[in-house]
């Protein structure tokens, strides 16, 4: 039977990540982003008291044992004050602890993924690089078999927590012979941590977004890594790297759903306040369908990622309508946070409202993950039955608390 109801865990989480943002970032987000900071102790440690960090890891691994219909929540309610607190349930949550979960062993679960799902270590994710994004196949970097060790080399940049995170899922070629045909059966992942020798990180100095979250690069400079810190077999990092996507995707679209929530809850206030021509301007037409626009968004983007969230609790594949989410609800976002700054005029054309913010902060998500022109491609060639999703070995595990 479909039922649109919260479950009584689900409405305490959400109404707990709510009361949380509210009260710890929201009074301090305007001078954090200005100040370009990451307050870590603070944004950390209150997500790693809340079980944020390992909110649908089972508990049998450290985690809150929710469903991923909380993780859902827990990004909406976040992005809604600040697009930097969603991406660490992005990349932490998302794309590192629910792949080590589904394609990790046992031993690497034990070592890497308890004490991440407790808080105790923070995650990353490390795809991209000066080369390559969207053409994963671009990839520089190696990871070499030698005497026991593979030995890494490389760069990876534009990382989320580059500077902060303590272990990260790294990509790399590890067949050079299938590097030179751009094979991506060469392409095998491990777990790298940031105290290695050999390796280095610093931050995007220049970028003009998400400004209280950390986003930089790191490189590996012959990096050596135990054999035990391959995940999943050889040769299987493509695929293992397009899984972490389908977790990444979804929180990347339950974050701009919420970010679609503050665009509309800013510009119903302000359209109430400001008057011209003798009225409010929600009286306008023309703002009205703005405003409209946001609530069909905010909706259509909701119902969406719940779709996607449902699949993973029955543990069904979702690569699909995960992209669809993401896609319809990162450039829903762009267009709320455009139209929110329309609304708040000249004032939304400062730091003063929020909404410049929002207008900043939504980009990023029409790039990362999957920029929109892939999701577009990839929504036409489902239907054009160019792609078809294949079963991989390992698949999300479906929803269990232990
Ligand atoms: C704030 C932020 C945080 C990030 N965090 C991470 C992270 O934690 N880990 C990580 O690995 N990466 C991260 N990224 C990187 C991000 O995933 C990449 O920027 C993204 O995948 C796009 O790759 P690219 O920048 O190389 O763009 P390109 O792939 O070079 O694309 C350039 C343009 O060409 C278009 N294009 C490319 N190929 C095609 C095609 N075949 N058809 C049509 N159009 C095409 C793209 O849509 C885009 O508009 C982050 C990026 C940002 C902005």
């Amino acid at each position: 039977m479909l039922d649109f109801e919260l479950t009584e865990e689900q409405q305490l989480l959400q109404q707990t990540v709510r009361e949380w943002a509210a009260r710890e970032i929201a009074p301090r987000i305007k001078e954090l982003d200005r100040q370009h900071c990451f307050d870590r102790d603070r944004v950390l440690g209150g997500m790693a008291e809340l079980g944020l960090l390992g909110i649908s890891v089972p508990q049998a691994y450290g985690g809150a044992g929710m469903d991923y219909i909380c993780l859902g929540l827990a990004s909406e309610e976040l992005e809604y004050v600040d697009t930097s607190l969603r991406v660490i349930m992005s990349v932490h949550a998302g794309l590192n602890c629910l792949t080590l979960l589904t394609w990790g062993s046992e031993a690497q679960k034990q070592a890497y993924l308890v004490p991440q799902a407790r808080g105790e270590k923070i995650a990353g994710y490390g795809l991209t690089e000066p080369g390559a994004g969207s053409d994963v196949r671009a990839l520089q970097a190696t990871a070499v078999k030698r005497d026991g060790h593979y030995v890494l080399n490389g760069e990876k940049s534009w990382i989320s927590l580059a500077d902060v995170a303590d272990h990260f899922l790294v990509v790399a070629w590890t067949d050079l012979e299938k590097k030179k045909n751009r094979d991506t059966s060469g392409l095998s992942a491990f777990i790298v941590e940031r105290t290695r020798r050999g390796f280095s990180s610093g931050p995007m100095k220049e970028k003009w977004g998400i400004l209280a979250g950390d986003t930089g690069w790191f490189k590996l400079d012959d990096v050596e890594v135990p054999e035990e810190n391959l995940v999943g077999r050889p040769g299987e990092g493509f695929k293992i790297a397009m899984f972490a996507l389908d977790q990444g995707r979804y929180t990347v679209a339950s974050g701009a759903t919420g970010l679609i929530r503050a665009c509309r809850d800013a510009s119903v206030k302000y359209a109430l306040e400001r008057r011209t021509f003798g009225v409010e301007i929600g009286q306008h037409q023309l703002v009205k369908e703005m405003i409209a626009q946001m609530e069909s968004d905010y909706q259509a983007s909701r119902l969406l990622w719940m779709r996607a969230g449902w699949l993973k609790n029955q543990g069904r594949r979702n690569t699909r309508e995960t992209g669809l989410a993401k896609w319809f609800s990162t450039v829903a976002s762009e267009r709320a946070a455009a139209d929110a700054v329309q609304i708040h005029r000249a004032n939304g054309y400062s730091d003063e409202y929020p909404v410049g913010r929002f207008f900043r902060n939504c980009k990023g998500a029409v790039i990362y993950e999957g920029t929109r022109e892939i999701h577009k491609l990839m929504q036409a060639d489902y239907l054009l039955g160019y792609r078809t999703d294949r079963p991989t070995r390992c698949e999300l595990p479906p929803y269990r608390t232990n």
